[in-house]
Order: C-alpha cells, then structure tokens, then sequence
C-alpha cells in the first residue's frame, strides 16, 4: 500500500536534476535511448551509495557479536525459487489499457483511483483488461542451448542463498541460535510498472538480514529488530516525522509471514515503503528442507532439542534508502539574498567529507594547497576544487554535494601556517593552524 500525502512531485524533478548534473545518478544506456528502469551512479552516487551500504554493514555485523555476513551469487538452482514459492505466486496483477496500449499494476489503480472503470494515463472508461498474474522474475539460459532444462532466473531478492547456506553458515562459523546472516547484493524484478526514479527499478540492490531463532522467541526477536531498524535512520539523521510504521493486514501479508511492518519515508510523491521486517516462521527452512531433501533442522546441545528455526527478516533496497536520505536531506534556502541548494547529509553518508581549495590558481599557493590535501586525504574522501572563480560561489557547489567541511587555503595561509575551515550546515569559518588541521578534521568526522 503506498499512500499519497503531501506529494510534492516539483522537489523530485530538482532531486533527479541534482544527481545528474553533480554525477550522482545517471540514465542506463543513455547515448542509446536509455533503458527503462535501470540506473547508473555517477562518482559521487558510488561514494554516497557506498556509505549507505558501509553504515549498514556496519550497524548489522560489524557492531554485533551474533550476525555475520553472506555474499551469495545472483543465479541460483530454479528449485530453490519453486521452494520459496517464488515460480508459482511472486507476481503482481496487470491490466492493459486497450486504446493508449499502457500497462499498470492492478492493485496500484485500485489503491489510487478506488476501482479498475478508467484508465490512469487516457482517462478512457471501460478501456482497462482483465487483471492477469505477470509473474516478476527474470530469465535466462545456463550454457548454449536455450532450452526449458537450462533456464535459470536472475534472484529476485537475495534473501534465498542466505536460507539455503543456514546450514554451511551455522556449522562453519559454530554459531548457536539466536543468530543472524546478513547479505547486501543485486537482486532484478521485472517490475510492470517500475518508477519514482530509483524508487522502483527493475535491477537494484537490497540489503537483507536474516535471524535464526528458536520458535518461541518469535515476538520478542521482532519486536526487537523493528526498534533495531528504525533507530538506524535516525542514527543517520533521518527526520523522525518523515518515517513512520505501516502493518500489514491479513491481505497484504505475503504467503510466508505470520505478521510483518514496513517502514515508509515520505518522498516527495508521498509515504512509501522502503523497508520491511517480517515475521517468517519456519516456513523458508521447512520449504527447503522438503524441497531439497536435506535437514535444514537445528539441535539445541544446550537444551537437548531439535527444531525447525524461525527467521525475522529485515529488508531494505539501497537505493531506496539512499533516495529516502537524499531527498531527506535535500534543502533549498536563501542566503544573502539567493538561493542556496545544500544537501544535509549526514556526515558519514556525504561522498566528499572535505574539499580543499586555494583561493587563486597561482604559485605558491597551489603547492601549499595541494600540501595541505595531501596532508588530511586519510579522513575519508577528500576532493581537490581547482576550479577557480569566487569562493562563495565554489561553497555552494560543495553544498549542493552535501560536504560537511571546505578548507580554503589563502594568501595570509603562506605567512601564519593557517587555512580556513568552512562548515556546511552553519557556514561559519574559522582559522587553524596547518599542522592541526587533520586532527581536527578527523575529530568531527568520527
Ligand atoms: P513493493 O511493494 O514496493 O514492490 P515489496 O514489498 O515487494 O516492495 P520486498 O520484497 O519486501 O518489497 O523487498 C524489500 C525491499 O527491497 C523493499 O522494501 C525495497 O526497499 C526494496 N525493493 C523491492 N523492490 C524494489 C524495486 N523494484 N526497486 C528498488 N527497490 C526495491
């Protein structure tokens, strides 16, 4: 269920404008047309995608004792998506529009316009199909023959090679349960009616965990996990009033889960989903232990017990999440009289943490600036701005990328050793000493 409120379609054309012209977010294929539904991130969208996925993997393993990490191939044996009860019901309802040939998704016409009588782009009545199941995965051929026996398909989520390596995990890293496996990876759907930009593509990157957990933890281990997740926009300055919890009903919830909540962000095209944490069951090991043969069960040695796991999930996309921070922290303001674009993001998802620039392209100011680069490179990415012109004006380009911290190095910086620091969110400046600078830098970035 995705609800419009307070859509404000305008900030999203400045946000898409924004990344492709600071080489955060590119078209697919472009030169050639473009290909629907897929992107490409620029320099500063890999370093700032990146930070997103670092901060996860670091929130979810790293700070953690009790989950550990997975990176499991795309194509996978077709059995396991036949177990998963992906081949026979991952799909969504599709209508067509018999006069302008559009396709959409069902469910979403219903949630938008109440019912199927008209169609969303002509606005014809009686025009919309009969709904059909279009089933959501990709396919493609092992090896050179292009028969039914070869036929693999691209995951569509990565969550699958974490259940069917529960066991390898489990005894190679001698983990006792409660414990979790956590996986960031491509996952592709062929979304019928994909949009919103990175919202909704049709090859993306989700970040999924997986908690095994004896059967009667259940509810204390979900509970849990939903106040793990939502502590974790915050912690990366997320607004708290633009997320909020969406539960799911008997109708939305999917064939595996016993109770599942999404987080929803409210992007400039309304509240939408870009999370959710599910309650499974035993239902993934108890569909592979039947479908492969293999005992997927877990003994208790403590407890003398043997059972089938239950799994909490978390899954979030990547880029979804990196939209949500993008357009959370994107801000227009005016200053001095004109408009200032800055990204306030969070200081370990900037890509650039610090740019240097000298105040003129002259000797000797150029060698001591690039010096004084040199000098702080190790607190994290760092960007050398030679491009000359007013130094107001070089700010607001760095604002507009979101980094935290500018460096100006000066003419008086030859004679007292001294550089100015500028901050993003305050725009105050202050001098210090060269010597001092990287320490000070490293401080606020920590
Ligand atoms: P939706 O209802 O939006 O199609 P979903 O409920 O099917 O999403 P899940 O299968 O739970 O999504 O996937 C977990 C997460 O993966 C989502 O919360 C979202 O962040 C991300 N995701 C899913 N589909 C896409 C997509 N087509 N493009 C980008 N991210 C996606």
């Amino acid at each position: 269920m995705e609800k419009q409120q307070g859509a404000t379609p305008d900030r999203m054309q400045d946000i898409i404008s924004l990344c492709k012209r600071r080489g955060f977010i590119f078209p697919n294929s472009e030169i050639y047309g473009g290909l629907n539904a897929v992107f490409d991130y620029g320099p500063l969208g890999v370093e700032f995608k990146n930070n997103v996925k670092r901060a996860w993997w670091e929130a979810m393993t790293r700070q953690r004792d009790d989950v550990v990490g997975l990176d499991g191939g795309i194509l996978m044996a077709r059995r396991i998506w036949q177990a998963s009860g992906h081949e026979e019901v991952f799909t969504d309802p599709m209508v067509d529009c018999t006069n302008c040939k559009k396709r959409f998704r069902a469910d979403h016409v219903i949630e938008d316009f109440g019912d199927l009588s008209t169609c969303p782009n002509c606005g014809l009545k009686g025009t919309l199909t009969e709904p059909r199941q279009f089933n959501l995965m990709f396919k493609t051929y092992m090896g050179p023959v292009e028969e039914d026996a070869a036929m693999v398909y691209l995951r569509p989520e990565t969550a699958q090679s974490i259940y069917v390596n529960f066991q390898n995990v489990q005894q190679s890293m001698r983990k006792r349960l409660p414990f979790g496996i956590a996986q960031i990876g491509k996952a592709f759907r062929n979304e019928i009616s994909p949009g919103n930009f990175t919202y909704r593509t049709r090859e993306f990157e989700q970040m999924e965990m997986q908690y095994f957990i004896p059967p009667e933890q259940e509810q204390q281990w979900f509970d849990y996990w939903r106040g793990q997740r939502w502590q974790w926009y915050l912690d990366l300055g997320m607004t708290e009033s633009h997320i909020m919890w969406h539960t799911h009903d008997a109708k939305e919830l999917a064939h595996y889960a016993r109770q599942a909540v999404d987080v929803y962000y409210e992007f400039p095209f309304g509240f939408k989903e870009i999370e959710g944490v599910h309650d499974r069951t035993d239902w993934d090991l108890r569909r592979h232990t039947e479908y492969s043969g293999k005992d997927l069960s877990y003994f208790d040695d403590q407890e003398k017990l043997r059972y089938i796991p239950f799994i909490i999930e978390t899954s979030v996309g990547a880029d979804r999440s990196a939209l949500a921070f993008l357009c959370d922290a994107y801000h227009e303001e005016e200053v001095e009289g004109e408009k200032r674009v800055v990204l306030r993001l969070h200081k370990r998802l900037a890509p650039v943490k610090v740019a240097v620039m000298p105040l003129s392209k002259k000797e000797p100011l150029v060698e001591l600036a690039h010096n004084v680069h040199d000098s702080i490179r190790s607190v994290g990415m760092t960007q050398y701005d030679e491009t000359g012109g007013a130094i107001g004006r070089r700010y607001r380009r760095q604002d507009e990328i979101g980094t935290p911290y500018c460096v100006t190095v000066d003419f008086q910086s030859l004679e007292d050793n001294q550089v100015t620091i500028r901050d993003r969110d305050s725009m105050a400046q202050r001098r210090v000493a060269i010597p001092e600078l990287r320490g000070i830098l490293a401080k606020e970035l920590a």
